[in-house]
């Protein structure tokens, strides 16, 4: 790789940081985009300023957005006593896409995990507390995916927000983890939705 020109080999190795992304597939995106005219290379460019620039995450339910509030946080037509916490934005995509929710969502940002030093205040915790607290919302599902840290999380907020009538209630199977969820159907989701159980 050392003996592609500087600018070819940074690229190369920016686009084999992204996810499916090898060295084989890298350069063939680099010289398809050396081909390309230099005013698509420009605007791919622009696109990719604009994504650092313009998105932040919604003060609210944390989820990324161009707008803060978010427009899902703002819809009056959505149900504003149900709350989806979810591990990461793609989650909300994922759960949006199984046409089974109509609540509000919180992003937590990632899930316990003590041995990476990720711990209750790293995550939206305190802020979804805040939600919580005017006693609007009647029911949290916990849709943290279902590997061993996704299942610690939701115990870890079924024990801390329980607190007079919110039902706290976690999906049948779980929420797939990562990179499972692109390729989970939409019913398996909805289905896994609609037979959430209450926590104990
Ligand atoms: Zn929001």
């Amino acid at each position: 790789m050392t003996s592609f020109p500087d600018p070819v080999a940074r690229l190369i190795d920016e686009f084999r940081k992204l996810p499916g992304i090898g060295s084989k597939s890298a350069q063939r995106l680099v010289f398809h985009l050396i081909a390309r005219p230099g005013d698509d290379i420009r605007s791919l460019a622009a696109a990719i300023t604009d994504l650092e620039e313009g998105i932040r995450p919604c003060r609210t339910c944390h989820q990324i957005t161009d707008i803060d509030p978010c427009a899902i946080c703002i819809d009056p037509g959505r149900d504003h006593s149900v709350i989806c916490v979810v591990e990461r934005p793609s989650d909300v995509l994922a759960v949006e896409g199984s046409a089974e929710f109509r609540g509000l969502y919180h992003v937590l940002h990632g899930v316990l995990n003590p041995l990476a030093g990720i711990g209750p205040e790293s995550l939206t915790i305190e802020s979804l507390e805040q939600r919580l607290a005017p006693g609007t919302v009647h029911e949290v599902i916990l849709a943290t995916n279902a590997g061993v840290e996704g299942e610690a999380t939701a115990s870890y907020l079924a024990r801390r927000l329980a607190a007079g009538n919110l039902r706290i209630t976690r999906p049948a199977q779980g929420m797939p983890a990562g990179s499972e969820l692109e390729y989970t159907d939409r019913l398996t989701l909805a289905r896994a939705l609609r037979g959430r159980r209450t926590m104990d």
